[in-house]
């Protein structure tokens, strides 16, 4: 990795960079980020591509940004999960399943990956509930206006759950429990909290209950890990 970007790391993290760089066999890349990820939200990323052969993975930045240590580190806990951990991710099978999954995807590493950066940057802490409470703003109009009520729903359950277990004391709750019961999903919000608790040491149940809550269906996705071929998602606990 880049020695500027590499030294601005603690040792921790510096290591977690050698042992992700020593399993895929090269150095992790900084890119800048591309066009539309810009339009999206100009935030680091980071993308992890396996071309068959080899995985490559690569953090990519806005251009001309000089972000905080907590925000690389954040990227690299991403690749750790998914690389060291062997943390499983859904793949969209069709195109229009793209948005929702790769939603899936984000939300369901965040419930991991945050705590663990707050865990090491407490700074980090204020950080993402400055980042909750615009992404809360952002549903007040939604929820008023969005024609699209299946996609407000499922945003608002997995905007709930990340909120309610990786910040529990952030003061945005009784807003998000406000605009559960103005969509009318407050048991489905009750349901999926429960059966995250009972589930969450498992990345496999936890995506097995989100694509239970999304109503998906099995030929919308499949399920990969960074070093195996695909393989199914267990059948959800009762
Ligand atoms: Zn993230």
């Amino acid at each position: 990795m880049d020695t500027v970007i590499y030294n601005i790391l603690p040792t921790e993290m510096q290591q977690l960079v050698q042992q992700i760089e020593e399993r895929i066999g090269r150095e992790i890349g900084i890119r800048p980020l591309s066009d539309q990820a810009r339009r999206m939200g100009n935030v680091p990323a980071i993308q992890i591509e396996d071309n068959g052969r080899h995985l490559a993975v690569d953090l990519m930045l806005p251009p001309e940004s000089n972000p905080a240590p907590h925000i690389i580190a954040h990227e690299i806990l991403h690749a750790k999960h998914a690389i060291l951990d062997g943390a499983p991710m859904l793949q969209p099978k069709i195109p229009p399943m793209k948005i929702v999954i790769s939603a899936i995807n984000n939300d369901s590493e965040h419930l991991h990956v945050i705590p663990a950066e707050i865990m090491m940057f407490p700074e980090a802490k204020a950080f993402w509930e400055r980042d909750f409470t615009a992404g809360l703003h952002s549903f007040a109009d939604r929820v008023r206006n969005d024609r699209d009520r299946k996609s407000v729903r499922n945003d608002l359950l997995r905007f709930m759950l990340v909120t309610s277990a990786v910040l529990p004391d952030w003061n945005g709750h009784d807003a998000v429990d406000a605009h559960l019961r103005n969509l009318s999903i407050v048991s489905d919000a009750n349901n999926l909290r429960q059966a995250y608790a009972s589930v969450s040491g498992s990345k496999e149940q936890v995506l097995s209950t989100l694509v239970r809550f999304h109503r998906l269906r099995t030929d919308d996705y499949i399920v990969c890990y960074a070093f195996a071929p695909p393989a199914p998602l267990p059948a959800h606990k009762h």
